[in-house]
C-alpha cells in the first residue's frame, strides 16, 4: 500500500495542471481501493458549495455541474466535521442528499475523507460502492493518508492551472500568499533562477534563438559519447546482461520519442531545456505507471538521461543571464549568491517559494532595500518566467499577470513609498535622539554582500554586526589569513574611528560552506557557529589573527561570538583569542586585545546572562535565532512561518531579562537581529532601555525617524501595555496604532 501511495503522490505532483492531477487521483484511487466510483469535490467557500471536479465511475458529464451545498449531504458532513465519514448504506443516512445528475442512486457504500491544507478544507475525496459496505480500517487510513498528502499537490496544480487559464483571458485579481520578506512593492518581469542540472526546476521559456535545436542535438551527442566511454571503461568488470543496459540507454538517446518529440517542441517555440524537461517527464511517467517493477525502475534511467543532456546544454549556454530592467528574481529556493548576481540597478524584487522572513536571503534583500516575498509554496515557479509580476513585500503577496486595476493600485503604492523615502531622506542629518533627549546609537549590519559595506556608512554609529560568512561561502576553500585581513581591514577602515563589531564564523544552519559539508538532519540544532570554531581551532585562530592584524592602528575592532550556549564556550574562546594575540605580539605585530562580546541567541544564554556578562565586554542579542529557539520554530520553514514572531510575549520577556543582566554588570546591550530594524519593535526595545540597535542600511532612516518622533517615556508606556498582551498579534496591533497616531503608520505598511 505504501508503494502505491508514493506512486500516486509522485504522479500527482508531476501533473501539469489541476484537471490532470484530479483525473489521476480518481483513476488510481478507484483501482487501489477496488471501489466502483472515486470522485473529488472541491470546496468553493465563496459560493458555499462543493463542486464535483473529477470522477471515475459516475457520469463524466456531471463534472463541473454537480454542486452540493456547503453544509448539507454526506459531503457537507465530511467538510463540516473535517474527518472521514464511512457509511455502509448512504441513501439511508439522515444527511444523505440525492444528486440526480450523477445517477448515483445505485451506490450504497460511502467513504469520504477531507482534503485539508493549513487547517482549511479544500475538498472531499470520496469512494463509493454499489453494494452496501463499510470500508475497512486500512482503506480509511489509506484514503486519509493520501488526502493529507494531496492537499499540497492540489493547491500547487490549482495555481499552475490558473496561470495557464489566464493566458489570453481577463487577468485576475487573485494573488498567491507567502510571507512578508522585505518591505516594499515591486512591479516587474519574473526571471526564474534554478539550480544547475535539476531538470524538474527548468522553467517554461520561449526559445528565442534559432540554435536551440542544434544545441540540443550537440548535447545529446555529448551524452552518447560519455556513455560509450563509460561502457568501454566498465567492459571488463560488468557482466554482459548488465552491459546491455548501456545499449538500452543509447537506444533511448536515438529514439524518436525522445529526440523527435523534443525537437518538435523546440520547433513549436519552446527553449531546448524546457522542451527536454517536458519530453523526459512524459516519457518517465509512462514507465512510472507500469505494473512491472523492473520497467517502472526505468523511469529513473529516463530522468537520469534527461539530467545528463541538461548538464551539457547548460555548459553550452553558460553565458551571463540577461536581466530585464525591472527584474523580479523568482526561484524555488533563491540563494544569497543568486540574488547578489543581479545588477543592483535591475533588481526590483525577490520571490522565493521556500524560505521565510528570517532566512538569510530575506535579510540580504532587506539590507539591499529590495522588496521580497518568501515561502510562496503554491507558486508554480516553472511557469512564471518572463511574466509580469507584482510582489507586495508588506503583505507577502504576489500577483501574476494581474488585472489593470491591481496594477494601478500598486503603482500608486509604489509612488507613495517613493514619497516616503524622500521624507525619510530629511531625517538623514537629524541626531538619533528621542523627543525627550535620549540618544540611541544606530549601527549597521553588513557583510552579507561586500558591495553593501559602505551603504549607509555616513549616518551609522558604526557596525553592530559584520557577518563574516559570505567571504567564506563564495570560495572553494577556507580563505587565507591574508585574504581575511584585507577583507576586515576594508570594513574597519571604512568606519574608523567608529566601532566595528566583527562576528566570528557562524556557518552551519542555513549557511553551509560548499567545501566543508556538514550533513545533519537538524542543522539549526547541530554543528553551528562557535561549536565549529572551537572544534576547529585552526579555523578560529586564523580568523581571529586576521581580525587583530586588520585592526592595527585603527583599534576600532570589537569581536563577537555567535551561538553561545554555555560559559565554557566563552572561556575557551577567550583563551584562543588571547593566544592569537600573544602569538602576533611575539611575531612583532602591534596588535591590541579587542573588546569581546557574546551573542545572546539561545535561550540558555538568556538564563545565564549574568554569568556571560561577567566574562565579556558587551552583549548583542540575535533576535532572529533567539525567536527561533525560544518558540521552537525553524526560521526558514514557511509551514510554520505563521507562528514565528519576534513580538511574541515570551521573546519580549527574554529581552527584558537580558537587558537586566547586562545592567547588573554595566555591560552594554545591543540588539542586532532583524527586530532592531523594525520601527515598531524598536519602540519596545527603546522602552526596555536598549540604546544600541544594529540593522540593515535600508532600515536605518526608518528607525531613526520613529526614535526622533517618540519619547522614551512613551516607549516605556507602550512596553508596559505590550507586556499586558498575551499574543504577538495584540502587541503588533498596539504598536501599529501608536505609530499611526504619530503619523508614522507608513513605516510598517504599504502606502504613506
Ligand atoms: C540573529 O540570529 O539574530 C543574528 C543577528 O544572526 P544571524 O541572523 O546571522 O543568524
Ligand atoms: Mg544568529
Amino acid at each position: 500500500m505504501l508503494e502505491t501511495l508514493h506512486r500516486i503522490v509522485k504522479e500527482v505532483n508531476a501533473a501539469p495542471d489541476l484537471g490532470e492531477a484530479l483525473e489521476l487521483i480518481v483513476a488510481r484511487v478507484k483501482k487501489a481501493v477496488g471501489a466502483d466510483v472515486c470522485s473529488v469535490y472541491l470546496t468553493d467557500f465563496e459560493r458555499r458549495e462543493h463542486v464535483l471536479r473529477a470522477t471515475e465511475g459516475l457520469q463524466s458529464a456531471a463534472v463541473g455541474k454537480v454542486r452540493l451545498p456547503l453544509h448539507r449531504g454526506l459531503i457537507g458532513l465530511v467538510c463540516e466535521r473535517a474527518e472521514p465519514v464511512n457509511v455502509a448504506d448512504a441513501p439511508d443516512h439522515r444527511h444523505y442528499l440525492f444528486a440526480h445528475e450523477t445517477g448515483e442512486t445505485r451506490y450504497h457504500g460511502f467513504l469520504g475523507v477531507p482534503i485539508i491544507q493549513n487547517r482549511r478544507v479544500l475538498g472531499v475525496l470520496v469512494v463509493r460502492q454499489i453494494k452496501q459496505r463499510t470500508f475497512d480500517d486500512s482503506e480509511v487510513t489509506f484514503l486519509f493518508t493520501l488526502a493529507a498528502q494531496l492537499a499540497g499537490a492540489i493547491t500547487h496544480a490549482q495555481a499552475s492551472g490558473e496561470l495557464i487559464a489566464m493566458e489570453g483571458v481577463a487577468p485576475p485579481t487573485r494573488f498567491l500568499q507567502g510571507r512578508a520578506g522585505a518591505p516594499g512593492v515591486a512591479l516587474g518581469t519574473a526571471v526564474v533562477v534554478y539550480p544547475p542540472a535539476d531538470l524538474d526546476a527548468v522553467p517554461d521559456r520561449k526559445g528565442e534563438d534559432p540554435e536551440q535545436e542544434e544545441d540540443f542535438r550537440t548535447a545529446v551527442a555529448a551524452v552518447v559519447e560519455d556513455l560509450m566511454a563509460l561502457e568501454d571503461r566498465v567492459e571488463d568488470s560488468l557482466p554482459a546482461e548488465d552491459r546491455a543496459l548501456f545499449d538500452a540507454w543509447l537506444m533511448m538517446l536515438g529514439s524518436d520519442s525522445l529526440i523527435g518529440k523534443t525537437v518538435e517542441r523546440i520547433m513549436a517555440g519552446d527553449w531546448a531545456a524546457g522542451a527536454l524537461r517536458q519530453t523526459i517527464e512524459e516519457h518517465a511517467r509512462v514507465f512510472d505507471g507500469m505494473d512491472d517493477i523492473y520497467l517502472r525502475e526505468r523511469a529513473s534511467d529516463v530522468r537520469d538521461l534527461g539530467r545528463r543532456i541538461l548538464m551539457h546544454l547548460q555548459q553550452e549556454r553558460s553565458g551571463p543571464v540577461d536581466y530585464p530592467e525591472e527584474t523580479i528574481l523568482v526561484g524555488d529556493e533563491v540563494s544569497a549568491m543568486q540574488l547578489a548576481d543581479v545588477p543592483m540597478e535591475r533588481l526590483a524584487g525577490l520571490v522565493s517559494a521556500k524560505g521565510a522572513s528570517f532566512s538569510h536571503v530575506a535579510i540580504l534583500a532587506r539590507a539591499m532595500g529590495v522588496p521580497a516575498v518568501m515561502g510562496v509554496s503554491d507558486l508554480p515557479v516553472g511557469r512564471v518566467d518572463g511574466r509580469f509580476l507584482i510582489s507586495d513585500g508588506y503583505r507577502g503577496r504576489i500577483y501574476v499577470s494581474p488585472a489593470p486595476s491591481v496594477r494601478t493600485e500598486y503603482l500608486r503604492q509604489a509612488e507613495e513609498d517613493r514619497a516616503l523615502s524622500t521624507e525619510l531622506e530629511a531625517t538623514r542629518d537629524l541626531p538619533s535622539e528621542t523627543s525627550d533627549g535620549v540618544s540611541v546609537r544606530l549601527y549597521l549590519n553588513t557583510g552579507l554582500v561586500s558591495e553593501m559595506s559602505t551603504l549607509g556608512s555616513d549616518e551609522a554609529a558604526g557596525v553592530g554586526l559584520y557577518r563574516t560568512e559570505v567571504p567564506f561561502m563564495v570560495r572553494d576553500r577556507f580563505p587565507s589569513e591574508e585574504a581575511q585581513t584585507a577583507n576586515y581591514r576594508n570594513v574597519l577602515e571604512t568606519f574608523a574611528p567608529r566601532p566595528v563589531t566583527i562576528r566570528t564564523l557562524d556557518i552551519g544552519g542555513d549557511k553551509p560552506l560548499p567545501y566543508f559539508p556538514v550533513n545533519e538532519s537538524n542543522p539549526f540544532l547541530g554543528w553551528r557557529g562557535i561549536r565549529i570554531s572551537l572544534d576547529h581551532p585552526e579555523i578560529f585562530l586564523t580568523q581571529v589573527r586576521a581580525m587583530l592584524r586588520a585592526a592595527i592602528g585603527l583599534d576600532n575592532l570589537q569581536l563577537l561570538l555567535p551561538m553561545i550556549s554555555n560559559v565554557s564556550e566563552v572561556d575557551d574562546s577567550l583563551l584562543l583569542i588571547q593566544r592569537a594575540h600573544d602569538e602576533l605580539i611575539e611575531e612583532g605585530h602591534g596588535v591590541k586585545m579587542p573588546r569581546v562580546g557574546v551573542m545572546i541567541e539561545v535561550p540558555a544564554a538568556v538564563y545565564q546572562v549574568e554569568a556571560l556578562a561577567r566574562r565579556v565586554d558587551f552583549l548583542s542579542v540575535g533576535t532572529n535565532d533567539l525567536t527561533q529557539y525560544l518558540l521552537a520554530v525553524d526560521r526558514n520553514n514557511p509551514h510554520v512561518a505563521e507562528i514565528y514572531d519576534d513580538l511574541h510575549p515570551a521573546v519580549l520577556r527574554a529581552l527584558i531579562q537580558v537587558v537586566e543582566g547586562g545592567r547588573q554588570f554595566h555591560r552594554e546591550v545591543s540588539v542586532c537581529g532583524e527586530m532592531a530594524g523594525n520601527p515598531a519593535a524598536a519602540v519596545l526595545l527603546l522602552g526596555m532601555g536598549v540604546e544600541n540597535l544594529s540593522m540593515s542600511a535600508s532600515s536605518l532612516l526608518r528607525v531613526k525617524w520613529v526614535i526622533h518622533s517618540i519619547s522614551r517615556a512613551r516607549a516605556r508606556e507602550l512596553l508596559q501595555a505590550a507586556l499586558r498582551c498575551e499574543k504577538a498579534a495584540e502587541v503588533r496591533a498596539l504598536l501599529s496604532k501608536a505609530l499611526e497616531e504619530i503619523g508614522l503608520g507608513g513605516l510598517v505598511r504599504a502606502g504613506k
